[in-house]
Order: structure tokens, then sequence, then C-alpha cells
């Protein structure tokens, strides 16, 4: 099933949109899989989980975060994250910088913006993004990507639709404003439910889990 997924998401995804496999709770057999059918980018969400991983499956796969990071566990997370996809706070981006710094490594990041209406309370505001976007000199050792986000969780297209285009708009007005940051171009939107609705906004990455692997048991 894994590989007949994947075909089929590759036939549909237009050729600009990466395709992020989701692979947390999944076991290394069921990775490999789809390593098998030609999968290189996958995505974790826990710290421990994405460092176990990294060092028992091959070297080539690319790895991206996409989980709460506390500051503790920077040392689980940066040796093996391509991306960074879910900086949320400031104290968070510090800690990177830091880390960074301490082993002479730039850690490319995606910042994640608030976006979903309700329960999600993940993610910088607006504000807060341009805050550290007009200081981004200030971290030396970060490589600003561009944006994550995450719809509300609702069966109302309509209005996950309106968060994206919020989502992809912010995009768009931040690399007018910042066009040294020549980096600043990744948007990160779309799930197993959604991803089609995200594409038609401008995704440039989807981050299927269920839609590859089937249900998290
Ligand atoms: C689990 C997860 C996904 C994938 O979710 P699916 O609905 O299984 O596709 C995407 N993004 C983040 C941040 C996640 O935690």
């Amino acid at each position: 099933m894994i590989t007949e997924n994947l075909e089929q998401l590759r036939k549909e995804l237009p050729a600009n949109v990466r395709l992020l496999a989701v692979s947390k709770f999944q076991p290394i057999d069921r990775i490999l899989e789809a390593y098998q059918a030609g999968q290189r980018l996958f995505g974790e969400n826990r710290p421990q989980e994405l460092a176990a991983k990294a060092v028992q499956l091959p070297q080539d796969i690319e790895w991206h975060f996409i989980g709460h990071l506390q500051t503790n566990k920077l040392k689980m997370v940066l040796p093996y994250a391509a991306l960074v996809e879910s900086v949320d706070s400031q104290h968070l981006l510090e800690a990177v910088d830091d880390w960074g710094k301490t082993h002479d490594k730039v850690i490319p990041v995606l910042l994640e913006l608030h976006i979903g209406a309700e329960e999600t309370k993940q993610g910088f505001y607006e504000e807060e993004v341009l805050d550290i976007l007009f200081n981004a000199d200030k971290y030396k050792f970060i490589r600003f990507c561009g944006l994550m986000g995450m719809a509300s969780h609702t069966d109302d297209e309509e209005m996950v639709r309106a968060d994206f285009i919020r989502i992809s708009s912010y995009l768009d007005y931040l690399r007018d404003l910042f066009p040294e940051l020549e980096d600043f171009k990744e948007l990160s939107i779309g799930m197993s439910e959604d991803w089609r609705i995200a594409v038609g906004c401008g995704s440039t990455q989807v981050r299927i889990g269920s839609a590859i692997f089937g249900p998290r048991v």
C-alpha cells in the first residue's frame, strides 16, 4: 500500500511541490518500504525518534523536524535535520542559533505561523515574525527559509482555504519586504486531508503521513 500511495501522490502533485513523508510512529521497516519506492524526504515530530531513526536508516535520507522542540533536545535534532520546520518561539530561535555557533553549523529553519482558528496555539503571530526578520542579522547561524503552517481542524474547506491564503499572502509580503533573505521562499502547508487545497494556495512542500502510511495506531 505504501508504494501505491506514494505513486498516486507523485502523480497528482505538481512538479514544484515537494512531498515530505511524515513517518512519525512508523517502524523502520515501513519507512524502508517508502525508501525503496524512491522516497528520500521524511519528517518526524519527536526528537528522540528522529535521532534513533536517522542513525539506523540510509544516510541519503533528508530529514525534516516538524514537531515542538524544547531547547534541551536540540542535540537530538540539529545534527540530523536538514530543515527545522517548526520554530515557534524566539527563545527556541536563539537557542538554535547558539547551538549553530557552538557547532559551526548554519541551521535552515521555517518559522511556524499561527494560522488555525482554535486549538493549535503553536506558532508565531505575524508581528512576531516581522520582528524576527527585521533582526535577521542577529541570528548568524540561522538560515531563514520560509513559513510553515497548519490550517484549522475543520471539514469546512473554505475556512481551510482562508487559512492557507493568509499564510501564502504573508509569505509574499515578507519576500517583498526582505528581498535580501534570498532563501526565504518555502511554504510548508498541506497534510493528508487538505493538501490539495494547500497546493492551490502556493504550497512548496506538503507534509503527508496517514495518506501514505495509513492511520497511525
Ligand atoms: C502528523 C503531522 C503531519 C501529517 O499528518 P497527516 O494528517 O497524517 O498527513 C503534518 N504536519 C505535522 C506538523 C504533523 O505533526
